[in-house]
């Protein structure tokens, strides 16, 4: 028998949270963000659940080929541009189209031969100071642009470094609206959190296209302000293995490696085969929720390479059976429906579920239901 862990990949639940990122802006168009393998969950396994987006972004022009190899032949966008200006010959062919977001792309462009002319979507670096023309030279980056044979529609795009919390939108959607202002194209601007708390009330949000990320994966874009429960978003992944051993402790007895935890009672453990190397956060302390045949419990002690341990206590209490063979629930949806919020998961161990999620170790067996 293979080591009894295994990851399973939701495809109602994708549907129905692109269902939800719909309904959020139900006049914009839908780019479902595939980037980083579909944040772990495999663009291959993720694709039925997300084929009903009206596109598909991502970073990486091998998932590009991979999303096409699909058989999808609507629109593609590449979140960050080409790195180098061959790049430019695989969007000709593929018909990707592209983020242009500093000088030496548009230099690359002006070289590129191409029999049809591409779609850029022109990106404003609006206050998050990572990619894009600030709006004092974003003029400037349009008219170049504009210039160019090779160039064909022009979209504008900025992208929100606070959207999940309290600093907010609106002094980015302010810079980029009034730069943007008479320029004719689409635009871009809204992640998952803008497009949950923003889109309702502002049309600029939902602009004419939203880019869903995490909330398509079932997180809680603005957790622990708000929990996918709130959203209406359900869990695309759960990580599940079994208990392959049991100890009994007595009062004084530690667990793991550093014996960082101390039973001040009599206490039974399972020992779950999931560890840091199936890319459970080692960092998760004592503590961290779990469930064990769908009941609520914790970790005690240190994560190891390939096994945690976990509290028995409340299923005693619960008068549930658990030993050898017990389902454990890492994250996502135990066998008898209870949900574990990868969230929660992730914020006991001082982390975000996107990093959770796109963590996920290649050795983990990954099925589709
Ligand atoms: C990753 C990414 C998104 C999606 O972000 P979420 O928070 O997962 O919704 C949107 N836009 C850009 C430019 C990105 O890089």
């Amino acid at each position: 028998m293979p080591r009894p862990i295994h990851a399973t990949i939701h495809t109602a639940a994708l549907q129905q949270n692109l269902a939800r990122a719909r309904a959020a802006a139900p006049d914009a168009r839908v780019w479902a963000v595939v980037k980083a393998n579909a944040y772990g969950h495999g663009i291959e396994r993720a694709f039925e659940g997300l084929r009903g987006a009206d596109g598909f972004a991502l970073l990486d022009l091998g998932e590009a080929e991979r999303v096409r190899q699909l058989g999808w032949r609507g629109p593609i966008l590449l979140l960050e541009g080409v790195f180098e200006p061959r790049d430019l010959e695989l969007c000709s062919r593929l018909s990707l189209w592209h983020a242009v977001h500093c000088d030496e792309q548009i230099d690359w462009l002006s070289a590129h031969k191409t029999h049809a002319p591409h779609r850029v979507f022109l990106k404003m670096n609006s206050g998050m100071n990572r990619l894009g023309f600030p709006p004092a030279r974003y003029r400037a980056a349009w008219a170049r642009l504009n210039a160019l044979p090779q160039v064909d529609e022009i979209s504008f795009m900025t992208h929100f470094s606070d959207a999940d919390g309290p600093r907010g939108i609106a002094h980015q959607i302010d810079a980029f609206c009034t730069a943007t202002q008479d320029l004719p194209g689409e635009r871009t601007v809204g992640n998952s959190a803008a497009t949950l708390r923003h889109a309702a009330g502002d049309a600029r949000v939902r602009a004419d296209w939203v880019r869903a990320g995490i909330v398509l994966y079932g997180g809680a874009a603005d957790h622990p302000e708000h929990d996918a429960a709130h959203w209406g978003l359900a869990p695309t992944m759960t990580l599940s293995a079994r208990i392959i051993g049991t100890q009994q402790l007595q009062p004084g007895d530690t667990v793991g490696y550093g014996s960082t935890f101390t039973a001040d009672r009599p206490l039974a453990i399972g020992v779950v085969a999931c560890g840091y190397a199936d890319g459970y956060p080692r960092h998760a302390p004592t503590g961290t929720p779990v469930l064990v045949n769908g009941v609520r419990t914790r970790t005690v002690g240190r994560v190891s390479m390939d096994m945690i341990t976990v509290d028995l206590t409340p299923l005693h209490d619960a008068g549930v059976e658990a030993g050898v063979g017990s389902e454990a629930t890492l994250w996502g949806r135990a066998a008898c429906g209870a949900v574990l919020g990868i969230d929660e998961v992730a914020q006991a161990a001082g982390t975000v579920g996107y990093e959770l999620m796109c963590a996920l170790a290649p050795r983990v067996p990954v099925a589709v239901d």
